[in-house]
């Protein structure tokens, strides 16, 4: 349920109402916006008398929110949510891209990748160093080692890190890690989120591969329940019949999650495709679409890479790439935070 609250409300009055929902059990989400201040209430709302409220003097509206999920519904915050990684805002009018190798390999390799990307002007350095992968005979990734070797590429270049924890036994490992990441197979471990909500930190959170957006709301507000608001959502593709892409990018999937949430929404055009030929298009049309920002696999040596080596851009082609989104972004009324 949500409470639009007349603007000229006295403190007083305000407080009081707050306090009454509370009493009733309820957990309150307050929104303050230029126009009004929205009340979103959370819990179990059956009992609450939906016309005594519309009665009160400073109540402007009341509407009961069907939709499963609250924190993150853009009824209960209106406006975007801008999401702050070490100074660089993603969401509302600001466009971010992260870049790295699908693995992180060796300090070579990723100090080169983390000086190319931001070099090019991503924000950004992704990597992974716990890979979850189909085959249990692949690279697994350096694990630790590699988390230690992605913050000295932080250190190196001030890029912030984004790397993905595969299970809440490695959480200690995260403590430096400036956004986690919550990868597609891991989109519904829900002990996971929750373990994820609990560090307050930014969250990346990969839409599954078979999952509906519904799906990727409610695995967002498991986040959110745990107090930590700043979670950025990811499409990334999702299994269709058609095998010539590695995944079918669903586009539709950002202005879809626009209407529905005020969280940021970024796109993963390297895992939606798998072939980097089609990395530089499916970027620009994420753009178009109106995504906050871009995840994009970038690699010194993809013919040698230890995973993704097809769908990774060189970084030369990375650089003409943010070339283009660059001179697309004021079209699409945003601009590069950095
Ligand atoms: C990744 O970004 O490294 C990754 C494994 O992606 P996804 O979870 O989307 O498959
Ligand atoms: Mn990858």
């Amino acid at each position: 349920m949500i409470i639009a609250v007349k603007k000229q409300c006295e403190e007083k009055q305000f407080n009081n109402l707050i306090d009454w929902i509370k009493d009733l059990g309820l957990d309150v989400h307050v929104s303050h916006g230029d126009h009004s201040t929205v009340i979103g209430l959370i819990g179990d709302t059956s009992r609450v008398d939906i016309d005594l409220i519309s009665t009160l003097d400073i109540v402007e509206s009341v509407q009961r929110v069907q939709e499963p999920y609250k924190n993150a519904n853009r009824k209960f915050h209106p406006l975007d949510t801008e999401v702050d990684i070490s100074g660089h805002k993603i969401g509302g009018l600001n466009f971010q891209v992260i870049a790295g190798p699908c693995s992180v390999e060796s300090e070579k390799q990723i100090i080169e990748v983390a000086l190319a990307v931001k070099d090019a002007g991503a924000t950004m350095l992704r990597g992974g160093a716990f890979k979850p992968r189909t085959s249990p005979y692949a690279f697994q990734g350096l694990k630790g080692s590699g988390i230690e070797l992605l913050l000295k590429a932080k250190a190196e270049t001030g890029l912030p890190i984004v790397t993905e924890l595969t299970s809440v036994n490695y959480i200690d490992m995260f403590k430096d890690v400036d956004v986690i990441q919550v990868g597609a197979r891991n989109m519904q471990n829900f002990e996971l989120l929750k373990e994820v909500g609990k560090t307050g930190k930014p969250i990346l959170l990969k839409r599954g591969l078979a999952n509906t957006l519904q799906e990727l709301l409610m695995s967002a507000e498991y986040i959110m329940a745990e107090g930590d608001c700043e979670v950025i959502l990811c499409e990334r593709g999702i299994r269709t019949f058609e095998t010539m892409t590695r995944n079918t990018l669903d586009l539709s999937a950002v202005p879809v999650l626009k209407e529905k949430t005020h969280l940021p929404i970024i796109v993963d055009p390297s895992h939606a495709t798998g072939n980097s030929r089609l990395v530089e298009p499916m970027s620009l049309a994420a753009v178009g679409a109106g995504a906050d920002g871009l995840i994009i696999e970038v690699h010194n040596d993809p013919v040698h890479a230890l995973c993704d080596g097809a769908q990774s851009l060189r970084p030369e082609q990375f650089k003409a790439l943010m070339g283009k989104i660059g001179q697309m972004l004021p079209i699409v009324g945003r601009k590069f935070d950095n």
